[in-house]
């Protein structure tokens, strides 16, 4: 009952290196769907190298759809992207290795300020004016800064006029993935209180922002004059509100197969065992690739059009599926996840698989994984 795959479907002589590619055209599209859903201008955030998506590949591919900003967590990234030709405005917020204020001014690059101290440290770096974004906590104590310590806040901007320049108001939604408006009430009433002190302290014109993907799909109320999206343009809406296209395709080879009998232990610790005779390939990616280690029965991945079961443990560079009656010969080609449904799994399903979300699977794909783009 064996069927080998007929070797024209399959590559033998040269293996498919294990592959991230990603679909510019999908999220081109993502654009025009959060387009839909706002008048208000967009952010493209590229944080964490485009979600894994590479930032310069999806930035681009969202500046030519339309999106009028750029958003990183730190200026190296919004350099890089200077660097690739980008010449829409860049927000960088959280900046972890500290400030480099003369880069700033020099790559024109936005920097959100969520503290006194930032904004001191940033007046003493600053030889050029840098454009600053006043960062408000609108409810995740997790940045920016409390409405109370705004006045003080302002005070320091005030004197540091000429060295900072204040062009945004920014906030950000703790809880936009219940697609609740209710839910971000407190936090548009507070931004609203925190831009309208920026305006009676008499500063220009502000450029005001609150909403991620969830809120820009999903609450109107949160958009002000600008909505900051990052997961919706490789196609994860964490509202789940909204269907978005899969902006990338995970491939990687069957490097191995063999026809097993019942009662074989599989992986280490023997944590699976063949309940009959069937024939294993070995795929080769593992957890240093980013295939969660621990995962939900059901996890699975394409071949040759068919789901297959993952059995056994994750090991660090391959993983072992179960493909019944067919046998794969080396060089046959698996997809861990795509955007064409079916057989092939989604980055929602391994997020459920690995009871995480689908921006830990997109994010954690490890660096020996080629990319290349559609
Ligand atoms: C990551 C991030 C975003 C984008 O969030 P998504 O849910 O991925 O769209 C927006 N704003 C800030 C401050 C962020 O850190």
């Amino acid at each position: 009952m064996t069927t080998l795959l007929t070797p024209e479907r399959v590559t033998l002589s040269r293996l498919h290196a294990p592959t991230l590619q990603t679909i510019p055209d999908a999220v081109a599209e993502n654009l025009r769907r959060v387009r839909a859903a706002t008048t208000a201008r967009i952010m493209a955030v590229v944080k964490a190298d485009g979600y894994g998506h590479g930032a310069v590949t999806v930035a681009r591919a969202a500046v030519d759809a339309g999106a009028d900003w750029l958003g990183v967590t730190d200026v190296a990234e919004a350099v890089a992207l200077r660097d690739a030709g980008l010449t829409v405005p860049i927000l960088s917020w959280l900046n972890p290795s500290g400030v480099d204020a003369a880069a700033a001014a020099e790559h024109r690059v936005d920097i959100a300020v969520g503290s006194i101290e930032e904004l001191r440290q940033l007046i003493a770096d600053a030889a050029d004016p840098v454009r600053v974004h006043l960062q408000l906590d609108t409810g995740m104590a997790r940045g920016g800064s409390p409405l109370e310590e705004w006045p003080e806040l302002l005070r320091l901007a005030r004197t540091g006029r000429g060295r900072v320049e204040v062009v945004g108001v920014m906030g950000h939604l703790p809880r936009a993935d219940e697609a609740d408006p209710a839910a971000n009430a407190a936090a548009v009433l507070r931004l609203r209180q925190g831009r309208d002190a920026v305006l009676r302290a008499g500063f220009g014109p502000v450029l005001v922002h609150l909403a991620a993907t969830s809120g820009a799909l999903t609450d109107p109320a949160t958009h002000f004059d600008l909505v900051r999206v990052g997961a919706g343009l490789v196609g994860v809406d964490p509202s789940e509100t909204t269907v978005l296209a899969g902006a990338s395709r995970w491939t990687a080879p069957v490097v191995h197969s063999a026809l097993v009998p019942a009662g074989t232990a599989v992986g280490y610790g023997g944590a699976h065992t063949t309940d009959r005779e069937t024939h294993l390939s070995v795929v080769g990616v593992g957890y240093a690739d980013g295939i969660p280690r621990e995962l939900a029965a059901g996890a699975g991945v394409e071949i040759a059009g068919t789901r297959h079961p993952i059995v056994g443990r994750v090991s660090m560079d391959q993983i072992v599926v179960d493909t019944g009656a067919v046998l794969f010969p080396r060089g046959a080609v698996a997809t861990v996840f795509g955007p064409e449904g079916g057989a092939v799994p989604s980055v929602q399903e391994w997020a459920r698989w690995a009871g995480s979300i689908p921006h830990t699977i997109v994010t954690g794909i490890g660096a020996r994984v080629q990319r290349s783009v559609a």
